[in-house]
């Protein structure tokens, strides 16, 4: 079977930082620093004077987090919970904290965001990298152990059935964002991008004031379709390509899988970007908008508001919320794209 495993690395490109007079002034001194963690790469650059620190400072966090929510490494929370056949374990007060809002959000999104489908998603490989099509009986049987509402969370501790299993992946990276933020944020920066292996938290504005443009990624051939300017925001994008293989009978399987199925999503979405102030926020709500369909998504959104969307469909038609519109804007090679307004 052949495997294409691609990491979401540069899912969106930071625009329009570096190689200009600020460099030179002290007080807008730059600091970069890029790393490999939560198996993506990341690069976080911030200004000020106390931008070295704080940047060391934000990444130290990220380690933090990652030992704490790996589903490989023997030694996290989540590993200990994937391995607790049924006994209660005792986590991190981070750990509850995220598992608590992943449970919220599956609730809230009707369990589009599924954050026990790991069983599943162990089937189809996308965890050992030995890609496969499980049996429909076999994709029966571990959806029995899928479900949001098995979880038991006790303030720091957690109950599952035997054979039940957690993922944070679907929000990890967006939570672990926000608290890279604040630790910025408490030592005084003001002007900072954070790519979190594709996904953007925007702290302020760039240092002269102007908004950051953020480049928004062509599901399809991985150039940058268009820019959205914005401050102040967290811009998290999910889709397919990120991840994926291509089976013997030549059809692709992407990652996010729909925990009503089993199977991973096939909906006419290629990829859905989210932008709120919130990195866990959008998200959950990428991972979930992706599921639930570009019907359902548009109906969520008119119901809650508290962000916008950008969907990009295979067939190529955009669907943007209106908040949105005027801060997007297409490249030039994508002018012919169909935007629609969501409203
Ligand atoms: P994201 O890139 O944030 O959309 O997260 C995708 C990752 O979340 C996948 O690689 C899986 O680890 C996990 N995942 C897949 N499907 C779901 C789902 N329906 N709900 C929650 N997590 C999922
Ligand atoms: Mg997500």
């Amino acid at each position: 079977m052949k495997k294409i495993n691609i990491c979401c690395m540069m899912c969106m490109l930071m625009l329009g930082i570096g190689g200009c007079s600020w460099k030179q002034n002290q007080d807008m001194a730059e600091h970069s620093e890029s790393f490999f963690a939560m198996d993506t790469y990341m690069t976080f650059t911030a200004y000020g004077a106390d931008a070295e620190p704080a940047v060391l400072a934000a990444q130290d966090k990220i380690r933090e987090l990652e030992e704490l929510w790996s589903v490989t490494d023997k030694n996290s929370d989540v590993y200990a919970v994937n391995h607790s056949s049924g006994q209660t374990v005792t986590v991190d007060w981070k750990t509850a904290e995220l598992l608590s809002y992943a449970l919220d959000m599956a609730e809230e999104t009707n369990g589009a965001l599924e954050p026990t489908i790991y069983p599943v998603l162990t089937a189809w490989g996308f965890t050992t990298g030995e890609n496969r099509v499980p049996a429909e009986t076999e994709l029966a049987e571990l959806l029995e152990k899928v479900g949001y509402d098995k979880v038991e969370l006790n303030n720091d501790q957690i109950q599952m059935e035997p054979g039940g299993m957690i993922d944070l992946g679907a929000v990890g990276k967006g939570y672990a964002g926000d608290e890279a933020a604040q630790i910025l944020r408490e030592r005084g920066i003001t002007a900072a991008l954070l790519d979190i292996g594709g996904n953007i938290q925007a702290i302020g504005t760039k240092p002269d004031g102007s908004d950051w443009r953020v480049g928004l990624k062509d599901p399809f051939s991985g150039g940058v379709l268009g820019i959205i300017q914005v401050s102040d925001v967290a811009v998290v994008t999910s889709g397919n390509y990120e991840r994926f293989f291509i089976g013997e009978d030549g059809k692709v399987y992407g990652h996010i899988i729909d925990p009503a199925t089993g199977h991973p999503v096939e909906n006419g979405i290629a990829s859905v970007s989210v932008i709120a102030s919130e990195g866990k926020l959008c998200d959950a709500l990428s991972t979930a908008l992706f599921v639930m369909g570009l019907e359902n998504a548009q109906d969520y959104w008119r119901q809650h508001r508290n962000y916008e969307m950008i969907l990009i469909m295979e067939d190529g038609d955009i669907y943007l919320t209106e908040g949105i519109r005027d801060s997007f804007s297409l490249n030039s090679e994508y002018r012919n794209m169909k935007i629609n307004v969501i409203d």
